[in-house]
């Protein structure tokens, strides 16, 4: 550790509270500063509750541009493009466009994978160390396909053939029987036995315990904003009163965007948003496996006695309230994949923003501004990447490893 730091981070989700409790670790005093009533309630929420270790390429690839015609033509389409006039939205996807190439999506697939496997084996350690109550399991993970050619081509791209493997239809139901009725229609599924699932607002709730019992630990609640300093610094305050500190983490998820305005950051997020149901499904119905429905883009995941359905990209809307139609169309989708999962009750939609950078990779790393650094950007993969980007965080506050990610 390169000595003792009054470190303040911006942002309560999933990103800032790992972040905070990989640094109280060192040693270091930090002060959490969350805006909100309470911790994780923007998009660390009810998200779909997969650590999908394994399933970490990015969405921008080659190929995408031609299945996005196919998928925003389709009614009920699990992708929906709203064009705005605004600026920021063609700058993201322009970025996003130019990142839809083999080689990039290979190399950043590559640093996404990286960062989720460091985060499995630490996660592992933090439960060893006590923290719990998050409805964690290792189930594994099943990507079910129905379009052979995408099967095949996902069965190529396996590269560890010890840690995931192909399975034809049968199999796929051995693996997960609730998903029977789907048999006839799967080409095949890939599934990595050594994935895992947890709620991820009571591991937001579990880090604050945790945090709560630790001496170097305070949670501030309150409004954070940032400006520029003198000799290189940022100033941090906090309801418009200046805050004292060494460093600053923005952690902010998508506000970190206009949080880095006034400081000259153009910070290349967007928000997708995505919906959630949670319910309590017909006895026999609850998937025991994490499953995707890669053809539909929803994902399923058990979690203790209720079943996490997770799903939808809706780009061109940057506010949360959840829209009827997409709900719909979401139940729909399930109610054809799934029947009895929507049975017993229980539906609690919710919808949530997606802190999306162009490529898929956050960004964690220093600013041009001395006391400031970056952990933003985590998009579709917040919970899975938010131990592994808190570790590569903890190395740059360490000054032991100063290579930037995103
Ligand atoms: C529908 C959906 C399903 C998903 N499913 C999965 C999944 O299955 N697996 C997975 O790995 N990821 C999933 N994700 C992605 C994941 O949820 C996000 O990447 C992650 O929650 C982002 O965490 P965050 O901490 O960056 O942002 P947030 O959770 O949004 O936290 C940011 C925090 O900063 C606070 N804040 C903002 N501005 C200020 C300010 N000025 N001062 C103080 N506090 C401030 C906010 O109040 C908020 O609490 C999903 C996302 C969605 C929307």
């Amino acid at each position: 550790m390169a000595g003792r730091r009054t470190i303040t981070i911006i942002g309560g989700g999933v990103i800032g509270l790992t972040a905070a409790y990989t640094l109280v670790r060192e040693g270091h005093e930090i002060t959490l500063i969350e805006r909100g009533e309470d911790i994780g309630q923007e998009a660390s929420f009810a998200n779909g509750g997969q650590l999908s270790y394994r399933y970490v390429s990015p969405l921008a690839d080659a190929g995408v541009t031609r299945d996005a015609l196919g998928w925003l033509l389709r009614p009920h389409s699990p992708i929906a493009l709203r064009l705005r006039a605004d600026p920021g939205q063609w700058r993201w996807l322009l970025a996003f466009l130019l990142a839809c190439n083999r080689r990039t999506n290979r190399e950043n697939a590559a640093i996404l994978l990286d960062l989720a496997l460091s985060g499995q084996t630490e996660l592992q350690v933090w439960r060893n160390a006590g923290l719990e109550d998050f409805l964690w399991r290792r189930p594994g993970k099943l990507v079910l396909y129905r379009t052979a050619s995408i099967f095949r081509k996902a069965a190529r791209s396996i590269t560890d053939p010890a840690r995931q493997r192909a399975l034809s239809p049968t199999e796929c139901v051995a693996v997960e029987p609730a998903f029977a009725g789907l048999q006839p229609r799967l080409a095949g599924g890939l599934f990595s036995p050594e994935d895992e699932v947890g709620d991820c607002f009571l591991f937001c709730k579990a880090l604050r315990k945790a945090l709560a019992a630790q001496p170097g630990f305070r949670l501030v609640r309150g409004t954070a904003g940032l400006t520029p300093g003198m000799g290189g610094r940022c100033t941090v305050s906090v309801d418009g009163q200046p805050f004292e500190t060494d460093l600053v983490i923005l952690a902010a998820g998508l506000a970190s965007r206009a949080l880095g305005r006034p400081l000259g950051l153009d910070l290349p997020l967007y928000g997708l948003k995505g919906y959630s149901l949670t319910t309590r499904p017909q006895p026999g119905i609850l998937p025991s496996v994490s499953v995707t429905d890669y053809d539909n883009r929803v994902v399923y995941a058990g979690l203790g006695d209720r079943l996490r359905v997770a799903a939808m990209v809706d780009i061109g809307t940057e506010e949360t309230t959840p829209d009827p139609r997409r709900l719909a169309d979401l139940r729909a989708l399930v109610a054809a994949t799934l029947p009895g999962a929507l049975g017993q009750g229980e539906d609690a939609p919710w919808a949530g923003l997606r802190p999306a950078t162009p490529t898929g990779v956050p960004i964690i790393a220093r600013t041009r501004y001395d006391n400031l650094l970056l952990n933003v950007g985590h998009g579709a993969l917040g919970f899975t990447l938010s131990v592994g980007s808190a570790l590569r965080l903890k190395e740059i506050v360490a000054g032991a490893d100063d290579r930037a990610i995103g």
